[in-house]
C-alpha cells in the first residue's frame, strides 16, 4: 500500500457506473477522503452484457471481486450467423469475434458488476450525491471550487470525471464533445424483447450490407437483448435526443429485410427500454488539465467495434489512483497516469478497425467474403487472426503494484 497523502486530499468523481466506484475504492484505500457525484438517483442497472478481460481480470481480482463475477459469468456457448430466409450459414464459439480467452474471461450483466462495486464502497467513508451533477467548476490552481446543480458549493483539490461518453466534465474543461468524438460510421439501437425464440446462452446475427440485426440470450432469460445497427456517412443529426426519428430512420434501413428483422423493428418501436446511440470512440490528446482529470469512456471511449470500454475504466481507475496516491503532485500523477495507460488504450481503440468485421460487413464483397470465412470453418476461437490479435492486445498491460513500490 503507497504510503497515504494528507488525508484531507479531498475528490469528487463524476459517475457512479464502472469508473467512478473502482476509482473511489482505491482512493479511500490509499486514504483519500472521496466523493461520488452521479446524475441518476440510484447506481443504474442496466442490464447489457459487459466483459472483463486481460489487465482487468487482475484488477477485478485485487478488488476481491472475481468469484462473484465468475459465478455471474453468462457463459455464452454459441453464435449463429443466418441469412435473410433463417437459414444456418455458420455457428462459432463467441471467442472467434471477441478474442475472450475462456475460463478467464469475464462476462457479466453491466448492472452485476456496477452493483458489486457499488456495495464495495459502502463503507460509511464514500459519499455518494445522486440526483446531482456539476454545474460548473473552478479551478483556480490551489483547488477547484464545484458548484452543483443542486445549488449547494464545495472545493477540492481534485475533479475527475467518470461520466462517460458523453462527458459533462469533459465539456466543461475541454470544450465541445465533437473535437473529441471519432465517429465510426454506425448507428445502433438496443432493446430488450421477449425471448419468443426460446434461445438459450447464446447469440444469433444476420447481416445485410451496412446493416446488422441481432438477438442474444443471457443464460435462459425471458428477455433477450436486441440490436439493429446501420451504417450511415453522417450521424442522424439530433439522433440522441429524438428517439421517434430514430425509429422511423432504423424502420427505412431495414424495411426490405428477412430474417427476424421486420419482428424486431416492431418491437424497436414499442420498447420502453430503447437505447440509442452512434458508434464512436473518444480520442483526447490530453486527459487532464490542471487539477481536473477523466477516466474511463469519458477519456477513451473505445466503442463496441472493439469491445474493451469496461476493462479499459477497470484498468484506467486502477492505474490512476494508484499515481495519486504515488506522487505529491496531481499534475505528476495525472502523467505517470497517462504515459502508463494511453499505449493499452491506443492499442486497444485500434482494434475497431482492424481487418474485416465478421459482425458488420459494409459491402456486399465484405459480406461475400466474411460468409466464405465462416463457410471455411472459423470453428474455434485460436482460428481467427483477429480474435488472436484481440487477445494479445487485452493483455498486454502488465498492472503496476502500488503495494510493493512503496515499500
Ligand atoms: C450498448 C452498449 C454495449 C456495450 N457493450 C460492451 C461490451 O460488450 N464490453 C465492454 O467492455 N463494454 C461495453 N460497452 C461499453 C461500456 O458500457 C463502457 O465502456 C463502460 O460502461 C464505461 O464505464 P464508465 O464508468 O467510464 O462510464 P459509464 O458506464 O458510461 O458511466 C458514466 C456514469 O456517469 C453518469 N453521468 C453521466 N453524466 C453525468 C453528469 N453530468 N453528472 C453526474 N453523473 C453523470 C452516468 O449516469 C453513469 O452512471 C457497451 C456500451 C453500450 C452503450
Amino acid at each position: 500500500m503507497p504510503t497515504p497523502l494528507a488525508p484531507s486530499r479531498k475528490v469528487l468523481i463524476s459517475g457512479a457506473s464502472i469508473a467512478g466506484p473502482t476509482l473511489a475504492y482505491w482512493l479511500h484505500r490509499y486514504g483519500f477522503d472521496v466523493t461520488i457525484v452521479e446524475r441518476a438517483d440510484a447506481v443504474r442497472s442496466g442490464g447489457y452484457p459487459i466483459d472483463v478481460r486481460g489487465t482487468a481480470i487482475d484488477v477485478v481480482e485485487r478488488m476481491g471481486l472475481l468469484p462473484r463475477l465468475r459465478e455471474a459469468h453468462i457463459n455464452a456457448r454459441r453464435l449463429t450467423f443466418v441469412d435473410e430466409n433463417a437459414a444456418t450459414i455458420a455457428i462459432i464459439p463467441p471467442e472467434a469475434v471477441t478474442g475472450g480467452v475462456v475460463g478467464r474471461d469475464i462476462e457479466v450483466p453491466r448492472g452485476v458488476l456496477t452493483f458489486l462495486l457499488f456495495a464495495l464502497t459502502q463503507n460509511g467513508a464514500i459519499r455518494y450525491r445522486f440526483n446531482d451533477s456539476i454545474d460548473t467548476l473552478e479551478d483556480d490552481g490551489e483547488g477547484v471550487t464545484v458548484r452543483f446543480k443542486s445549488g449547494d458549493a464545495q472545493r477540492y483539490d481534485i475533479v475527475i470525471g467518470a461520466d462517460g461518453l458523453h462527458s459533462r466534465t469533459r465539456a466543461l474543461v475541454f470544450g465541445p464533445e465533437e473535437q473529441f468524438n471519432r465517429y465510426l460510421g454506425w448507428c445502433f439501437n438496443l432493446f430488450s424483447l421477449p425471448n419468443m425464440a426460446g434461445l438459450s446462452h447464446e447469440g444469433v446475427t444476420y447481416a445485410a450490407p451496412g446493416r446488422m440485426a441481432g438477438m442474444y440470450a443471457v443464460g435462459d432469460n425471458a428477455m433477450l437483448h436486441a440490436f439493429l445497427t446501420f451504417a450511415t456517412d453522417e450521424p442522424p443529426v439530433h439522433s440522441r435526443t429524438d428517439a421517434g426519428a430514430q425509429c422511423r430512420r432504423t424502420a427505412e434501413v431495414f424495411a426490405r429485410d428477412g430474417w427476424e428483422v421486420p419482428h424486431l423493428v416492431e418491437a424497436m418501436q414499442t420498447s420502453d427500454d430503447l437505447y440509442f446511440d452512434t458508434v464512436s470512440q473518444i480520442r483526447m490528446p490530453r486527459w487532464s488539465s490542471g487539477r481536473v482529470v477523466l477516466v474511463g469512456d469519458a477519456a477513451y471511449a473505445p466503442s463496441f467495434l472493439s469491445g474493451q470500454g469496461t476493462s479499459l475504466a477497470l484498468v484506467g481507475a486502477y492505474i490512476l489512483a494508484g499515481e495519486l496516491a504515488s506522487h505529491d503532485n496531481p499534475q505528476d500523477a495525472f502523467a505517470a497516469y497517462e504515459r502508463i495507460v494511453r499505449p493499452f488504450v491506443e492499442a486497444n481503440q485500434a482494434l475497431a478497425t482492424i481487418g474485416e468485421s465478421l459482425l458488420l460487413p459494409r459491402t456486399q464483397e465484405e459480406l461475400d467474403r466474411r460468409n466464405q470465412l465462416l463457410a471455411g470453418g472459423l470453428s474455434s476461437a485460436d482460428d481467427s487472426e483477429q480474435a488472436a490479435r484481440r487477445r494479445e492486445v487485452h493483455n498486454m498491460l502488465k498492472l503496476p503494484d502500488y503495494g510493493r513500490a512503496a515499500g
